[in-house]
């Protein structure tokens, strides 16, 4: 097909969805289905696309109630556009949208106040009022004792932005749990070797990471001198858009369940399988009984 515009893109696909989105909102939905108890702060507008997420989180079993709705602002939106030679790139409607909005409200901080554990994505800095409240989250959550979690979900041009580096830095220095992936360990740890990446960030207090490794699967160090490798579940990728997202939401919930790494490692590495498995970010997020289904059924790359 001869086209001048758009050549490259994957045809004749065309348009697919509009499905429900956003790495946040994957991570907790993928949380809440494996039976976490959770909930977010966001800021949506009112209308369908607003109403379609949160619909979709609530039937999940998330905590909607710091989700606010802006009278006069839409609904933040991604396109994603799928490249021939299997790349893509994102297409954001952000800043203008009510997601530039989002706010300590009262059930903001509410939220807060009952979390005994904050996960926290790269999104924070994508948005200036994120940052606020995930400084406030941070202060609220450790005066309770509870535990941090970060995901770098890294933009690099970011990080040359204003204060995004030394905003990076703070949120290593938080986490007790990392989640990056692929070359965002080296960036994390400024340091270009795996094991001396590990070893440099857990001198910066860091107690677990979970490296996420695409279709080569996952790692999970630990401070104390734990290691575990899971090769990845062989499926055929479909859409990778919220594999990571996917994958920290599972991990994550499973040790908050109290599961040990290797097994929650299992459960996050059969979540982003599945979901890449499918058209759609989150389309694939599983139950704790749909992820034991897949991974009985799905073998492992050899
Ligand atoms: P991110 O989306 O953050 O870049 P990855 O692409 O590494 O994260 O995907 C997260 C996890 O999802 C991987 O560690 C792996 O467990 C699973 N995964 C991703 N892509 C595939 C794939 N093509 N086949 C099987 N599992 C995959």
């Amino acid at each position: 097909m001869a086209t001048t515009r758009g050549e490259g893109f994957r045809q004749p696909i065309g348009l697919v969805g509009p499905f429900p989105s956003g790495a946040p909102a994957i991570f907790v939905d993928q949380c809440a289905r494996i039976g976490g108890s959770v909930g977010m702060v966001a800021c949506v507008g009112d209308d369908d696309f607003g109403r379609l997420n949160v619909e979709r989180l609530r039937a999940a079993g998330a905590d909607v109630s710091a989700v606010a709705v802006s009278p006069d602002y839409p609904t933040g939106s991604a396109f994603v556009r799928y490249r021939t030679d299997g790349s893509r790139d994102f297409v954001y409607n952000i800043a203008k949208s009510a997601a530039a909005l989002i706010a300590a409200t009262p059930a903001a901080e509410a939220l807060f106040a009952r979390a005994g554990h904050l996960h926290v994505m790269g999104t924070a800095f994508a948005i200036p009022g994120a940052w606020e409240i995930t400084e406030e989250a941070l202060r609220a959550v450790r005066a309770r004792g509870g535990s941090v979690s970060f995901d770098p979900n890294l933009r690099k041009e970011l990080l040359a932005q204003g204060q995004t580096a030394a905003r990076f830095a703070q949120l290593i220095d938080s986490a007790d749990l990392l989640l990056p992936s692929g070359d965002e360990l080296f960036v994390a740890a400024g340091v270009d070797r795996e094991a001396e990446a590990v070893a440099a960030l857990f001198r910066r207090g860091v107690a677990e990471i979970v490296l996420k490794r695409g279709a080569e699967g996952s790692s999970v160090f630990q401070a104390g001198g734990g290691r575990f490798d899971a090769p990845a579940f062989a499926v055929e990728e479909v859409d990778p858009t919220g594999a990571g997202d996917c994958f920290g939401g599972a991990y994550v919930a499973c040790r908050r369940l109290g599961l040990q790494p290797a097994q929650a490692l299992e459960y996050a590495n059969a979540a982003g399988a599945r979901n890449v498995s499918v058209l759609g970010p989150m389309e694939g997020t599983g139950t704790r009984s749909e992820l034991d289904d897949f991974i009985a059924r799905t073998p492992r790359v050899a």
